[in-house]
């Protein structure tokens, strides 16, 4: 397509009153426009084809074949031209028509008799926009090619961090069977400890983009949830310190089907949250089971921790979200974990979401079919 620059923008119009298409060919070619004139839709279809104008005035009322509505519902339905702004022209004052003119997609309408001016106005407002329109669809598949290429980047460090990553864990554990002093084992410890806290999010990472690529295989099969969970508070014993863990089974649970390894995981994430952000005393955590209905299963993680305010609900499940920038005391902390469980809990064909009192607490849950 041209410039839009008065000089240089090409304007399509298209009436079949002779006098009519003359004055505004002439209105234009004085403001600068070089100016395609048509007679009839069929003409002005193939005109549209062949020059790609800027903009079209296009005439309602034409005879004998194609009205300016129907003219513009082809231009509309081609891909090349269906961007081209149109203002319609005609002598009708009824509404019915004016929002016609808008539902097949013009952006304006100018009545006859034209006040020349405010044809100009209409034209030079509609170009305009139509240029910054380009220009913001243009910054905009630039950002998307630049984010695409930033993710491929980031994958590909991610993914060849993981093999020297691993390489370290395992001299690191045979150093540890070594005779050491107490300070290098002490030193041979925290390296363990870091690497493999490194390892764990560099496999988030890239479990991630897995699922969001659609590429995670699930390995579904046949899980005992309360087992599960009470597993996996054992697990994260270590950190319970005198918080209070409770588990609510339900009265009757049948077993589901699911990939117990990610479903571990999720549960994992949102207990050692649950732990992080309650008081080291007085912390009271409850997770509970339920038959959300015949075919679901609804589990939940409650604290009393100091909750979430409501503007990052949706967020926190977000990559790399932090409900505030510091989280003192809190550990390490990416902003990924829930990003993993929302990915893991979406690719079973469940849901997770989160309920918050500031101050009381947090409650966040999930559900999974039964399968
Ligand atoms: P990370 O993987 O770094 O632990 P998450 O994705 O699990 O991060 O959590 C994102 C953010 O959500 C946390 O940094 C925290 O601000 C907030 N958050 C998560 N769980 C809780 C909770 N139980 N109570 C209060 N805030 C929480």
């Amino acid at each position: 397509m041209n410039n839009n620059t008065p000089e240089k923008a090409t304007i399509l119009v298209v009436d079949d009153t002779p006098a009519n298409l003359k004055l505004l060919q002439a209105m234009l070619q004085s403001k600068g426009y070089r100016v395609l004139a048509s007679p009839d839709g069929k003409t002005a279809l193939n005109a549209a084809a062949k020059s790609l104008p800027d903009l079209i005035l296009l005439d309602i009322n034409m005879l004998p074949e194609m009205n300016g509505f129907e003219v513009c519902e082809r231009l509309k339905a081609n891909v090349l031209l269906k961007d081209i702004p149109i203002l319609f022209i005609s002598a009708l004052t009824e509404t019915t028509d004016k929002v016609r003119a808008f539902s097949v997609g013009g952006v304006d309408y100018v009545s006859k008799p034209f006040q020349l001016e405010e044809v100009n106005a209409r034209v030079e407002t509609h170009l305009e926009l139509s240029r910054q329109k380009r220009e913001l669809q243009k910054s905009y598949n630039k950002l998307r090619e630049l984010e695409k290429q930033r993710d491929a980047l980031v994958h590909m460090i991610v993914h060849d961090m993981r093999s020297p990553l691993m390489v370290t864990l395992g001299n690191l554990e045979m150093l540890q069977y070594e005779t050491l002093s107490n300070d290098a084992a002490l030193c041979v410890s925290a390296a363990l400890s870091s690497t493999d806290t490194v390892i764990k999010m560099v496999s988030t990472m890239l479990d991630i983009s897995k699922m969001e690529a659609g590429r995670m295989a699930l390995d579904y099969s046949t899980v005992d949830m309360i087992n599960l969970v009470r597993e996996t508070i054992r697990m994260v014993a270590p950190l319970q310190a005198s918080r209070s863990i409770t588990l609510t089974p339900p009265g009757e649970m049948e077993s589901l089907s699911c990939d117990a390894n990610l479903i571990r995981r999720i549960l994992q994430n949102l207990i050692v949250n649950a732990i992080k952000f309650t008081d080291k005393e007085k912390g009271v955590i409850t997770i509970s089971i339920e038959n959300a209905s015949a075919n679901k299963v609804c589990v939940s993680v409650v604290d009393n921790g100091p909750g979430i305010p409501p503007e990052y609900r949706e967020k926190v499940f977000d990559k790399f979200c932090q409900v505030s920038a510091r989280q003192q005391g809190k550990g390490y902390s990416t902003g990924l974990g829930l990003t993993f469980c929302k990915l893991a809990v979406e690719a079973h064909g469940g849901r997770i979401g989160l309920e918050s009192d500031v101050g009381k607490g947090s409650t966040f849950w999930f559900e999974l079919p039964r399968r």
